[in-house]
């Protein structure tokens, strides 16, 4: 499959495809003519290279997912986890402060110590 119809497929630029290439994330293989050529094989790694930058994944640290025995892979995972639980906490608090501002009774924010302790 060229490169045009990848990027449709995968639904990105064909730029963003070169640039995987470039990064050796997902180097398709070349047709007789010179033109990239996806299998679906490689149009598979695309998805799940997707999936992981979904998840916030530089494509330094997608390299190390990809194979299993890759060296630095737990730590990789490890250092996604522990920010999305940050981030998790940081919008369960988010929430909470905005429930309090919804109900709060002080004329001004300023005058409630609940609202004025919120740090984002
Ligand atoms: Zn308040």
């Amino acid at each position: 499959m060229k490169i045009g119809e990848a990027a449709a497929q995968i639904g990105v630029a064909a730029h963003a495809l070169r640039h995987w290439e470039d990064e050796g994330v997902v180097v398709p293989g070349r047709a007789p003519s010179g033109h990239r050529d996806y299998s679906d094989e490689q149009l598979s790694r695309c998805r799940i290279v997707r999936s992981c930058q979904g998840v916030g994944m530089s494509l330094a640290e997608i390299r190390a997912v990809l194979h299993r025995g890759e060296e630095g892979r737990a730590a990789v995972i490890a250092a996604r986890l522990s920010a999305i639980r940050a981030q998790r906490t940081s919008l369960d608090s988010a929430e909470k402060f905005l429930l309090h501002v919804r109900e709060c009774r002080h004329d001004l924010m300023t005058r409630c110590p609940e609202c004025s302790e919120y740090a984002g």
